[in-house]
This record gives structure tokens, sequence and C-alpha cells, in this order.
């Protein structure tokens, strides 16, 4: 049969366009025994596969030119050779960026669609849940009555840090580039302040008049002017958890440190960088809490879907414009 995918076609110079994508066809041979074969209902989009789209390998390695680009997804088995997936099961995998893939099984996992709507399961329940969740319990390792400060808190990890941070009692400051974005913090999540990082030339002015005592935890989504200014308006022994660095990911020369590194010292900060993946371990504990978190009201989440595997690297490209709110997806089929 045949699937359309996606490939890369050359390594984006400086921010991603659409002439680095293409659509191919491409022909899938029947199942094997021991495999199945699976539909794409869903898959999601991530900064962190602009990483991926580098020549180098980093702590994933590297997407290959002509390939197609890999990613989370969740389908649906339409024919199984396999004892431990079943015709009309809903699986999570990590083949986006095309219809269908077949499998063994090895690192898919069956997803209960009776829990929440599928494609929580690439937000929420998934990995960029698990991502806010790892990040505030074990490396902040995050006390109630704290203060945080999350960057890119209308996204899909900053919104559930946000309603996390809430959960445990904290005050939370937030940031986001567009006034719907802080609309929708100040009406869902319970966010204390949102700095619009836009619209202010003083992003260390802005951040401690919004935190006049301080802040005790920077969830770094961002990186660069955003780490600057948390660094300036931290207290003494806080920590900086090192998420992600989105304002650098685009960079053609190599990134300046902040200038105020010092401060660590100074301050005897903690800072600390971290990958989901280690951690998948939490993944039972995390899906336990979020879900109650979930029934209680105290978290909620927000989707934008872009419609079509077709325009998966507009809905790519979108992210370091800020098209987002919430978790970005494309729905495939
Ligand atoms: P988001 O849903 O937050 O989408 C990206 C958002 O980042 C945009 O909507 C935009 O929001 C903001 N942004 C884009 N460019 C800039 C910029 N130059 N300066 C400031 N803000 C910018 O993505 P995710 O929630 O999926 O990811 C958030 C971060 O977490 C990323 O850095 C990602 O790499 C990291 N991450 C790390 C993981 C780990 O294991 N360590 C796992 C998953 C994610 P706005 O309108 O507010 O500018």
């Amino acid at each position: 049969m045949k699937s359309q995918q996606i490939v890369l076609t050359s390594r984006p110079t400086g921010a991603p366009t659409s002439s680095n994508f293409k659509m191919k066809f491409t022909e899938i041979g029947p199942i094997d025994d021991g495999e199945f074969l699976v539909k794409n209902s869903w898959m999601s989009v991530d900064p962190y596969m602009r990483g991926r789209m580098k020549s180098a390998d980093s702590y994933v390695p590297a997407f290959q030119i002509d390939e197609p680009l890999e990613g989370g997804c969740i389908g649906e088995v339409i024919e199984s050779r396999n004892k431990d997936f079943s015709k009309g099961d809903t699986v999570l995998g990590s083949l986006g960026w095309r219809e269908y893939w077949k499998s063994n099984g090895d690192g898919v996992t069956p997803i209960d669609p009776n829990l929440a709507p599928i494609q929580a399961f690439l937000g929420v329940l998934g990995m960029t849940g698990l991502t806010a969740w790892v990040g505030l319990n074990r490396i902040a390792s995050l006390q109630s009555g704290s203060t945080v400060f999350v960057s890119a808190a209308s996204g899909a990890v900053g919104s559930i840090v946000v309603q996390l941070a809430k959960a445990k009692d904290c005050r939370v400051i937030g940031s986001a580039g567009k006034a719907e974005k802080i609309e929708w913090l100040k009406q869902k999540t319970g966010i204390d302040k949102v700095i619009n990082y836009k619209e202010t030339s003083d992003l260390v002015g802005e951040l401690a008049e919004n935190a006049p005592d301080g802040i005790d935890v920077y969830f770094d989504n961002v990186g660069g002017d955003h780490l600057e200014a948390a660094l300036d308006v931290i207290n003494d022994f806080g920590c900086c958890v090192e998420c992600g660095m989105i304002s650098t990911y685009n960079a053609t020369e190599p990134i300046p440190a902040p200038r105020n590194l010092f401060q660590v010292i100074g301050k005897r900060i903690r800072m600390q960088g971290f990958i989901v993946r280690d951690h998948l371990d939490a993944k039972d504990e995390f899906v336990r809490e979020m879900t109650k978190l979930i029934k209680a009201d105290k978290v909620v989440w927000k989707e934008s879907i872009t419609e079509g595997l077709e325009n998966a690297p507009a809905a790519f490209i979108g992210l370091f414009d800020g098209d987002n709110l919430g978790k970005q997806l494309v729905r495939i089929s």
C-alpha cells in the first residue's frame, strides 16, 4: 500500500521554512509475523525537533536528508500479526510525520481511549505533561508557597507547569508573547501575573515588579534574555530548571552566555538541565497524579490543531513564531 510521509529535504539555516520539507509517497509492504500496521490519527510537533534537523547528533540522533521525520504520534492498529496488539487498539508511537507505519511493538504503548481524548497522550498526559511534572517535582523539588517564574507559560509544557505549581499553592509568574495567550492564562490557569515579553524593553524590571519577594524557581523554556532576567531576580539558593531554550534554536552563531552568569555563584543558585526521556520511570505516578488533578479541575489544557499531514511543516514552523496556544498538534486522519 502507499503511504504519504514528510521528509527533510535540507537542513534549515536559521528559522525553518517550508522549503526544508517535502511530502513523498512510499510503499508499505505486507506485515510479517509479529508485526502490526498502524494508521496515524495525530502527530505532535515539538521544538526539540529543530535540534534533530542539525547535522550533528545531540542527545537524539540527527534526522537524515530525504528520510522521513519522526516524532510522537497516536494511531489505530488496522492489521495485526502480533499477539500483544489487536486490530482497533489505539497506540502511542514515535513515527509521526506519515500516514501509516509498521512495528513489532518495540517502544509502542497502548493507550486507553476511555481515559481522555486520545491526543491528550501527546500533550497533558504525554511527553509535554511529563516534562512539566519532572521539572517541578524531580528537578526543582518544588515546595508549597514558593514563587515560580515560567517562560513560554502558555505553551504545551509551560501551561502545565503553571497549573502544577498553582496546585502546590505556589505564586506563579509567567511570560508569553501574545495578548490572547495572556488572557487564556489569566482566565483558565489561576496564574498570578503574566508578562508580555514582546511589549517590554525591561524584562528584569517587569519581573522584579511582579515578584517583589524574588523568585525561588525559574522553569526555563526560553533561555537568552529570560534566563538572564531570572538570574537577576532569583533568590539566594534558588533553582533554575533548564528545560529548553527555544530562543536559541534557530541561532546561526554561537550563543553568548547570560551576561550575569556570576549570579549562579553569588546567589548559590542550583541550575540543572534535564531530558524527559531519562525519567520515563515516573510515567505511572505522573499519569495517576495528573488524572486526579484533571478530574478535580485543577489542570485544564488547550490544543492548537492543524489539519492535515501536508500542513505539519507549517505547524512546526509556527512554534517559533508563537502561533500555538497550548499543545500544537496535527490531525492526520
Ligand atoms: P511550546 O508549546 O511552548 O511552543 C513554543 C512557544 O515558545 C511558542 O508558542 C512561543 O510562545 C515561545 N517562543 C518561541 N520562540 C521564542 C523566543 N524566541 N523567545 C521566547 N519565546 C519563544 O513548546 P513546548 O511546550 O513543547 O516546549 C517548551 C520548551 O520545553 C522548549 O524549549 C522545548 O525544547 C522544551 N522541552 C524540553 C524537554 C526536555 O526533556 N528537556 C521536553 C519537551 C520540551 P510565545 O508566544 O510566548 O512567544
